[in-house]
């Protein structure tokens, strides 16, 4: 089921209290509307009736989609300095729900759900664009780490993180995108054969992998964006 409670959020610009529905789970098998709104940044969009500034709400909610497999623990960016122990709530919840806690019917159900750990809407459209297109998201992140040119832009706390953006047979398109908004900058094309070689090799990235695939967030900017936000 998908849950939404009635929030009063201040708006960013002027101040004015305005009532939103807030998310607080997402079932994107029962919803594949919800799963569309958040892979084109329209979900969770707010328009202030005083002033007409458009924000989008900092997202904290479960993501659930059983017929890919998904569980994600969405949170906040202005929680990204305390991930360490968002990841363990995450994986409390999902113990509870479906892992070690659970009944057996709801853990045979958890066995084929991957839990994870993500902050802010791109990085959460990053994890259902990669799953949707079957590419490892620890593999991803490798291959973010190679693609990145080593004169080019770094993650900023606040500013910028490197995101899957697309994928098609061919390409990977990382971007450069505003934590908050999304908003796109530079993007990278990336020839998708990246991914197939990062698992060819896996003795040559093995460590690399080992160290980002740690835990439920995979992400290797994890502890660049956790600074003084
Ligand atoms: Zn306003």
């Amino acid at each position: 089921m998908s849950v939404f409670r009635s929030e009063t959020v201040a708006c960013p610009l002027c101040g004015s209290e305005i009532d939103v529905d807030l998310v607080v789970s997402v079932n994107a098998d029962r919803r594949p509307d919800l799963r569309a709104a958040i892979l084109d940044n329209s979900f969770q969009r707010q328009a202030c009736p005083s002033c007409g500034a458009n924000f989008r709400i900092d997202p904290e909610f479960t993501y659930m989609d059983m017929g890919r497999g998904q569980y994600i623990g969405v949170w906040p960016l202005a929680e990204r300095a305390r991930w360490r122990a968002c990841a363990e709530q995450t994986q409390q919840a999902f113990d509870a729900a479906l892992g070690a806690e659970a009944s057996p019917e709801a853990r045979r159900l958890g066995e084929r759900m991957q839990p994870r750990v993500v902050f802010g809407w791109p990085a959460l459209i990053e994890k259902i664009l990669a799953r949707g297109a079957g590419i490892d998201d620890a593999t991803l992140e490798v291959a973010k780490i190679a693609a990145m040119s080593s004169g080019g832009e770094s993650p900023l706390p606040g500013e910028r993180e490197l995101r899957l953006v697309g994928v098609d047979d061919q390409t990977l398109t990382l971007g450069w995108v505003s934590s908050a908004e999304g908003r796109l900058g530079e993007a990278l094309a990336v020839p998708r054969q990246l991914i197939t070689d990062i698992e060819a090799e896996p003795a040559a990235w093995q460590e690399l992998r080992a160290d980002v695939a740690e835990g439920l967030m995979v992400d290797f900017q994890r502890e660049m964006l956790a600074d003084d936000e």
